[in-house]
């Protein structure tokens, strides 16, 4: 032993800045003509608390705000990567919730307005119910279990 500590993950940095988790636009600095604006939502600030809702990965969120007289319009793109296991075959395969959504806001020139509660909102509804990894996912065979996607078994066409 050379005085190595070994890696203590409660020291390990954040994968991205702590403080870009969440969009919030200052209504002073919307101009006339827009402004984009973009975060990175970390999933565990987003308090999804639903044990149907598994969100693995950071997420961006695109934004194209604009500000007229006393309402602010926020064109969001939502890109929200998920690891899904599929209903039929049990096998995890990627899939994503996009969504592009415009939220509106009554706002004052002194505002900030967070719009995480509608980002959670839109990716709960986005959220698949049943996950399927495709159309035409064959599933698993009921008497051995056999991933009918991979081959066939002796039980097929009985
Ligand atoms: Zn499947
Ligand atoms: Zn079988």
């Amino acid at each position: 032993m050379n005085g190595d500590r070994g890696i203590d993950v409660r020291e390990a940095p954040p994968a991205f800045p702590r403080e870009e988790h969440r969009m919030k636009i200052q209504v002073s600095r919307v101009p006339e003509e827009g402004r984009r604006e973009r975060a990175t939502y970390d999933p565990a600030a987003l308090d999804m608390d639903r044990d149907d809702i598994h969100l693995a990965e950071p997420f961006e969120v695109d934004a194209f705000v604009t500000k007229i007289d006393e309402e602010l319009v926020v064109a969001a793109d939502i890109r929200c990567p998920l690891r899904l296991s599929c209903a039929r075959c049990l096998e995890e395969f990627a899939s994503a919730v996009q969504a592009n959504a415009i939220f509106n806001y009554q706002v004052r020139p002194a505002d900030v307005v967070d719009i995480t509660d509608d980002i959670r909102q839109e990716i709960i509804l986005g959220y698949p119910a049943i996950p399927i990894c495709r159309p035409d996912c064959r599933g698993l065979c009921r008497v051995c279990g056999q991933n009918l996607n991979i081959a066939a078994c002796s039980h097929q066409g009985e």
